[in-house]
């Protein structure tokens, strides 16, 4: 893709602090780091999502995942680590070129936090069993 900036990142027209590559993957350091040792992972193949990626890509790209976060963790030694990924400008996502982010965990202090509202009693056990459904039945389609 002519105008994504990873694309370039992968042919090289853009400069990046690499730490990964294989046929399939490039992992390199994110330019606005959250916390030390911020990390993205790409797959080579231009994928704008995770709605529009091929299953074959999301295995190659997954393959890579344990090695990098135990690079991170051997390197620096974080107290734990989140892995994530944006799809959707409403979820966060500013490069349309699946990437995800490995985040490694400090500290309270680390510049990372989520917030996880929990909402057990407005989805009863019945929802969730209706809910379920309505995700299989749209399995394959
Ligand atoms: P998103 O918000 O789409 O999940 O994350 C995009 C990430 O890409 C951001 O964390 C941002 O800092 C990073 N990023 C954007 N442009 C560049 C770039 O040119 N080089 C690198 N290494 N990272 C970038
Ligand atoms: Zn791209």
């Amino acid at each position: 893709m002519n105008d994504c900036i990873f694309c370039k990142i992968i042919e090289g027209s853009i400069p990046s602090n690499k730490v990964y590559e294989d046929e399939h993957v490039l992992a390199f350091m994110d330019v606005a780091p959250v916390s030390k040792g911020h990390t993205l992972l790409i797959p080579k193949q231009h994928v704008k999502d995770l709605f529009e990626m091929p299953e074959e890509v999301a295995r190659n790209l997954y393959a890579a995942a344990p090695k990098i976060a135990n690079a991170i963790k051997k390197a620096f030694n974080p107290q734990g680590m989140n892995t994530l990924n944006n799809n959707g400008s409403f979820a966060g996502q500013t490069v349309f070129h699946y990437h995800l982010h490995f985040i490694p965990r400090y500290d309270e202090t680390d510049g990372f936090q989520m917030k996880w509202e929990v909402k057990q009693n407005e989805f009863t056990p019945d929802k969730l069993k209706s809910i379920a459904e309505e995700i299989k039945d749209n399995l394959n389609k």
